[in-house]
């Protein structure tokens, strides 16, 4: 289209004289140039020379002219497409020079229907594309959205059925999204729960089971003192049973207490100390009991190191194994207690000459109220509480405890610690 403008201006700008006959006569030489319409003006835009007659001798100040002339031999090119009656429009136009001076403009416009049509299909297709994808976008977020509200329901319902009690529920998500990953973790919590209910439903019931006992003891002893006639002797005697009954009472909900004070955390609290002073104490204070049964004591404290550990909870620890190995010990017996490290761990040992554990009872001997001979350990005031007390102990002051019997000659318990060596100041 430029190109045609650029020729009709060479063409005319070479005629001596600008008139609508020299540029008709120059425009029949060039031949067809298949344009709508074509204008040449003069400098002041009159037109001198119009395919379409009538409008010679007026101003065709079209857009594309003024700036033609303003910019002096710049070409100006512009289209735009008519939505009436689906035709395209481009107009073009050359200034005339002669010598470098403005001597008028050259203008074109074709009104092209074809490519018009072809535009106004490509239209219609843009148009019909657009509505597809947003017809697919709807459709899309529809569906994702109904999924992931299904989803979210699921978990919904089964917080619901956990809620009511059922811990055993599980929720099963699909897929591998965030919704999975919610899905696995709220799981994983309703297992914890489940372990934890186990526990508490099995602590319940094993407290209730030996608080049962000492009760049941009472309530005969009482019901026989009610119902038969005996003598004061008799009734005093049994008085104090009540009284021994109550008092096994005592210990038990005490033992219960602490072992729920066990699980609480001391980290704040715990300090570094050597363990030797701790252990000659408890020694000290077990000295009496063991003397009941001619049962020598032993202190090997040499390789003290220090720890970082709850004082009162060491004295715990050493004391109930120390009276264990007193009260399940044999007459003249042994216990040794004793400290040694090695390259990480400071180890306490209590070792007795006692009775035993047998092997089968040696893997809950932890548990809580586990006893392995209940007469005796009834008989000694046990509750079977103080194993389990020690291992929690042990275990919130970042230790580890472990036991090794032979059934007849004794048992020893292990309990290490990590070694908390300070920094030695060489001055
Ligand atoms: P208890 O209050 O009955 O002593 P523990 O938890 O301290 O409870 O101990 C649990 C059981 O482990 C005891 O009843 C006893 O049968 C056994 N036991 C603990 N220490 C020893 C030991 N040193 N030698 C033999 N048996 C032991």
């Amino acid at each position: 289209m430029i190109e045609k403008c650029q020729l009709a201006a060479s063409e005319i700008s070479a005629l001596e004289v600008l008139n609508n006959s020299t540029i008709s006569e120059a425009v029949t030489q060039m031949g067809s140039l298949k344009v709508t319409r074509m204008i040449v003006t003069d400098q002041s835009g009159m037109i001198i020379y119009d395919t379409q007659p009538d409008r010679i001798g007026t101003y065709g100040l079209f857009p594309e002219i003024v700036v033609a002339m303003r910019d002096r031999g710049n070409d100006v090119f512009s289209w735009w497409y008519h939505y009436r009656d689906g035709a395209m429009q481009s107009h073009a136009a050359t200034p005339l020079l002669s010598y470098g001076n403005l001597i008028g403009c050259v203008y074109i416009m074709e009104h092209d229907t074809t490519q018009g049509a072809m535009i106004e299909s490509l239209q219609r297709t843009v148009l019909q594309v657009t509505l597809i994808l947003e017809l697919a976008v709807i459709l899309f977020s529809f569906t994702f959205s109904k999924t992931f509200s299904r989803r979210l329901q699921q978990i919904m319902t089964s917080m619901r059925i956990i809620r009511d009690g059922d811990y055993t529920h599980k929720v099963n998500m699909g897929g591998h999204d965030e919704l999975t990953f919610l899905g696995d973790e709220f799981n994983d919590l309703t297992e914890r729960l489940n372990t934890s209910e186990q526990k508490r439903q099995r602590f319940i019931s094993d407290a209730s089971h030996e608080l049962k006992t000492p009760l049941a003891s009472i309530k005969l002893l009482t019901d026989s003192i009610l119902q038969n006639d005996m003598d004061l002797v008799t009734i005093r005697e049994f008085v104090g049973d009540i009284g021994d009954e109550a008092e096994r009472l005592n210990r038990i909900t005490s033992k219960m207490l602490s072992l729920t004070k066990a699980d609480i955390d001391i980290a704040a609290d715990s300090e570094i100390i050597y363990m030797g002073p701790t252990l000659e104490r408890v020694a000290r204070m077990v000295s009496s009991l063991a003397q009941q049964s001619n049962i020598d004591i032993a202190l090997n404290l040499e390789q003290d190191s220090p720890v970082l550990i709850l004082e009162d909870d060491l004295y715990q620890i050493a004391f109930n194994l120390a009276e264990n190995g007193i009260k399940y010990n044999v007459p003249n017996g042994k216990l040794s207690i004793s400290l040694r490290r090695t390259d990480d761990n400071a180890i306490l040992q209590i070792t007795d000459t006692g009775v035993g554990i047998p092997e089968d009872a040696i893997g809950h001997i932890f548990e809580r109220f586990f006893r392995v001979d209940k007469a005796r350990s009834r008989a000694s005031g046990g509750s079977g509480l103080g194993l389990a007390i020690v291992r929690a102990i042990v275990l919130r002051n970042r230790g580890d405890i472990s036991v090794e019997s032979v059934v007849g000659q004794g048992t020893t318990f292990t309990v290490s610690f990590p070694v908390f060596d300070t920094e030695v100041d060489p001055e």
